[in-house]
């Protein structure tokens, strides 16, 4: 009885909150699988921290249901929390991908030795079957190639995942959005809608990515001295069209960065980059070539400290230098987050003196996202009965929402959900269930932990406000204070002496008045020195920095 009635539960377990972690889990009786495992990297909110997850505790709960995990595309916020979930779950699930997106989660699961991981290939076309789940893949386009989406069928209706997406009708590799597929979907009758919202406040089309070739082109053929071009190590596409660009004006292609090394790597060898080995030389290599022959890809679109364009830009990689001859190419959008560090490199270069070219100029970038009429066209597609606009800020999701109201989908079939919300579908009807517990989990170094939002709030205190140590010295016979020695790092009134003579009285009375008190102890006088001293350090400086009180008897 209990297998006919059970309904099919949607939760999206990240996603919806920022472009990031991205991962869904589908539920009907027995059986669960997941769509995308993805991570999002921290912003300044959140300092010291690597990486932030989806909290998965609602999978491992139902490990013994999962089925498969299905990857939509190898981006790393829709595959960077595999690692860490298969380390939890083990390697039992198989996951399913295309022949690019399981190159790159290859590489990325080596790297925690999960080598023994089940990777099951798919392409455009074709169904498997997991548990109560039969799982159609059809193309989608995107800035990287293999990209999927899945056409659920289930016994209580349809789910369509559109991934991540863009309609581009001429696309680098040909390979074209399954429209085709989509329409049979919509012919046969779409339930439910989970479409990318990236850019639902873009009106329009995106521009297709060929756009950026002549750009591109031009500059590089110009170019007097050698061409640095910065992108995504991912955007095997952009990659392919500078590959072009130079080849054609006689250029050979330096390829520098450890994730542009790996990716180009893997592109050329499951064939997704195409480019001959005379034509692409090494970087000490390139010492013999004149610089007008050369251009060099390299990672760095992001500003990341330690990138090769990073390093090139403050003059410490080992082999390339820039000089100002030379004309940098950053061919993508800052990340929201990453656009001071991007910034930063810009003006290193500035300095250097070579000429930059970035998205403000000219043609060199466009989205991997559909604007507005694109996501028009697909919701005009699939004619969905119901919509749950993903892969999005509230904003976004919010604009997404709008189109579909345009496109005659009411509003009580239109779900703005947040993260652990879930969908409840019954024989094609679909309401919204009781939520899941849900939230972020971060990757601090090597460990992943709960969120310890303690070791979060120090260190926020420390990178506003630095640190001071207040060591003071109490007789031990009457518990006088001698002396109070007050060191700062990191904060700004380390010179203002009188400042500093009334933060000494402040430790001294806390002192005296905690030995005066019944039941004196150790740690109640330390939490009085820190109390008191915090509050006089607000008062005259509008600053809380940590204080760390070492009180000693002598
Ligand atoms: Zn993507
Ligand atoms: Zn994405």
């Amino acid at each position: 009885m209990a297998k006919t009635t059970a309904p099919l539960k949607i939760t999206p377990l990240g996603g919806l909150d920022g472009i990031g972690k991205n991962m869904t889990a589908l539920e009907l009786g027995g059986d669960m699988i997941l769509v995308d495992a993805g991570l999002m990297f921290p912003d300044d909110a959140q300092p010291g921290i690597d990486l932030v997850l989806p909290d998965y505790t609602y999978v491992l709960e139902n490990e013994e249901k999962l089925r498969a995990i299905v990857i939509t595309h190898g981006h790393e916020d829709h595959t960077g929390a595999l690692p860490y979930l298969l380390m939890d779950l083990g390697t039992r699930v198989p996951v399913y991908g295309s022949r690019m997106t399981l190159g790159l989660v290859e590489g990325k699961l080596e790297e925690f030795n999960l080598e023994d991981a089940k990777l099951c290939e798919v392409a455009s076309g074709q169904r498997i079957r997991a548990g109560a789940f039969d799982v159609e893949f059809f193309s989608m386009t995107h800035s990287i190639p293999g990209t999927l989406g899945a056409f659920v069928r289930t016994r209580q209706g349809t789910v369509l995942f559109t991934g991540d997406y863009k309609l581009d009708q001429t696309p680098v590799d040909g390979v074209l959005p399954s429209y085709a597929a989509l329409n049979r979907f919509g012919e046969e009758g779409v339930d439910l809608l989970l479409s990318d919202s990236t850019n639902a406040t873009e009106p329009g089309f995106t521009p297709s990515e060929r756009s950026v070739s002549p750009a591109l082109r031009h500059i590089i053929k110009n170019a007097e001295g050698r061409v640095f071009v910065a992108c995504f190590a991912s955007h095997i596409h952009r990659l392919q069209q500078v590959c072009d660009a130079a080849v054609s004006v006689g250029r050979k292609v330096v390829v520098t960065g450890r994730s542009m090394i790996t990716n180009t790597k893997i592109a050329r060898d499951l064939g997704y980059l195409s480019i001959s080995q005379d034509d692409i030389v090494d970087a000490y290599e390139a010492e013999d070539i004149p610089d007008d022959k050369v251009v060099v890809l390299c990672t760095g679109s992001q500003g990341e400290p330690l990138s090769a364009l990073a390093r090139m830009a403050a003059g410490g990689h080992k082999t390339l230098t820039i000089t100002p001859k030379d004309t940098v190419i950053i061919s993508a959008t800052p990340v929201p987050g990453n656009e001071k560090s991007v910034q930063s490199i810009v003006n290193s270069l500035s300095k250097i003196g070579c000429a930059v070219y970035d998205r403000s100029q000219t043609l060199i970038h466009v989205s991997g996202h559909g604007s507005q009429e694109e996501l028009k066209l697909m919701i005009a597609m699939c004619k969905p009965r119901y919509f749950c606009p993903v892969h999005g800020e509230a904003v976004h999701l919010r604009a997404h929402a709008e189109l579909a109201k345009e496109l005659g989908i009411s509003e009580e079939r239109i779900f703005v959900l947040t993260n652990g919300e879930t969908l409840l579908m019954r024989d094609h009807v679909v309401e919204v269930g009781e939520p899941v517990e849900c939230g972020v989990v971060y990757v601090d170094g090597l460990s992943v932990g709960d969120a310890d939002p303690l070791v979060l709030r120090d260190r926020q205190k420390l990178s506003h406000d630095g640190i001071i140590t207040c060591v003071a010295t109490v007789a031990s016979g009457d518990h006088k204070v001698r002396e109070v020695d007050i060191t700062g790092r990191g904060v700004s009134f380390m010179d203002d002496e009188l400042l500093l003579e009334e933060a000494n009285d402040v430790v001294r009375e806390a002192i005296n008045r905690a030995s005066n008190q019944k039941g004196r102890n150790a740690d109640a006088t330390r939490n009085a020195v820190r109390k008191q001293l915090s509050n006089f350090l607000w008062s005259q400086t509008r600053t809380r920095p940590m204080i760390i009180p070492v009180v000693m008897e002598v």
